[in-house]
């Protein structure tokens, strides 16, 4: 095809990587990027917002010199369907055809628990680390409750790493202004074991690491409901003048009424080659999709990333008449940064790595954050 149209869907970090590597590949594609804002929100750096190491300045960024740099069409909707062949994407301003698409619109929140209104989700973006941000400022003495929650239908479906720095980041930020002896943090989870995707070494080290801080701890317990002074658990209560609380997560709202294949958890289904089963010249990445691996495969950036550029590769091979070939390795980075240090975590089907906390491992995150965001501008 000499100038094949190819559509993707989002403008988070999957969406953007497939369409780098796919204009490092091909001058000649014409690339259309669907998404709300010609806007990037840098999720992990939302976990310094609330105690002050960033502003919503440092997360939110314009992507318009990125679209003329790579050459990108760039159309602002929202997407609401899907034709049954893949070839027409349905948005709130009409719809766009395509030759191949990339769906890379990211996952979102079971907010089904009751009284979850009473929590405040830091993954929803720069106004809930806002107003975290505001309610800590605000809270002279009392009890802070942190935890995180899962989709029963899809274990792997779920984001803890940022709970952990958002605890520690608190700790840290509440120890240096002298306000911690006033303010008590406690820990919340159904699982006795909170964390298990980053690995077993890693849980002990978390674990031990709120020992060390005086971090209460409420493990094994199913929470079942949220109010304004604390949560109803499998196992009783625990008392809170804040509650800072993770959902699990499912796929996208939109793919609900397309025939698009869904996992157990209501993720968009992918084979090892992130193509969407059943759908020609169709791939998924990041968030938004469910793909095989191994039971801990992070629900990552980075793991996003490798996706994008996967499908990339493989969505251009298609088109030339040729198989797939290109497979994402599953692979989980992580930093747990507690404000000052950052302790690292690495898993890959052979090794699980974990090292201390330390003051470098705060600033490489520091220092991926500025490449990434170069790279954007
Ligand atoms: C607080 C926090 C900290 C994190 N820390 C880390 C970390 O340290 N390391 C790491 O690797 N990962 C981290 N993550 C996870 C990481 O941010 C996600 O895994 C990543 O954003 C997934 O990328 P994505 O492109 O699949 O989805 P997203 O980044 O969620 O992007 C989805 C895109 O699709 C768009 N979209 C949504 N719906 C539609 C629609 N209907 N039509 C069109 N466009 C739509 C959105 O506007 C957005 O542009 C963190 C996440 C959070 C929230």
């Amino acid at each position: 095809m000499l100038k094949p149209e190819i559509s993707i869907l989002g403008a988070g970090f999957a969406a953007l990587t497939a369409a780098q590597s796919i204009r490092k590949r091909s001058l000649e594609a014409k690339i259309t990027i669907i998404a709300p804002r010609s806007q990037f929100e840098y999720y992990p750096s939302l976990i310094w917002v609330p105690t002050g190491l960033r502003q919503r300045k440092d997360i939110l960024h314009s992507l318009d010199g990125f679209f003329e740099r790579h050459d990108i069409n760039y159309k602002q909707a929202t997407v609401t369907g899907l034709s049954a062949d893949g070839r027409t994407v349905e948005t709130s301003d009409g719809s766009v055809t395509n030759d191949a698409l990339i769906i890379a619109t990211g996952g979102r929140f079971i907010k089904k628990m009751p009284g979850i209104e009473h929590a405040l989700t830091i993954c929803e973006g720069i106004d809930a680390a806002e107003a975290i941000r505001d309610r800590l400022n605000a809270l002279k003495s009392g009890r802070i409750a942190l935890g995180f929650g899962g989709n029963p239908n899809e274990p792997a479906a779920m984001r803890g790493g940022p709970m952990f720095e958002l605890l520690f980041g608190i700790d840290t930020w509440l120890r240096k202004k002298g306000r911690r002896d006033d303010v008590e943090l406690v820990f919340f989870s159904g699982s006795p074991k909170p964390g298990m995707r980053l690995g077993e070494k890693a849980v002990t080290k978390l674990l031990e690491e709120m020992g060390k801080r005086r971090i209460d701890r409420h493990l094994g317990h199913k929470p079942l409901n949220f109010s304004p002074t604390g949560i109803e658990t499998e196992a009783g209560r625990v008392n809170a003048d804040l509650i800072l609380f993770m959902p699990g997560m499912t796929g996208p709202a939109w793919i609900a009424e397309t025939g698009l294949p869904k996992s157990e958890g209501g993720f968009i289904k992918a084979d090892k080659f992130c193509r969407v089963e059943g759908f020609a010249h169709t791939y998924v990445a990041g968030d938004a999709g469910s793909f095989p691996g191994p039971d801990w495969l992070p629900k990552q950036a980075h793991m996003a990333d490798l996706q994008a550029k996967a499908a990339a590769d493989n969505l251009l091979l298609g088109l030339e008449g040729k198989e797939p070939e290109k497979t994402p390795k599953p692979e989980l980075i992580c930093i747990v940064d507690t404000l000052d240090k950052g302790i690292m975590v690495y898993r890959d089907q052979k090794r699980s790595v974990i090292l201390p906390g330390s003051r470098a491992l705060h600033w490489s995150k520091r220092a991926f954050e500025k490449k990434y965001l170069k790279a954007l501008r």
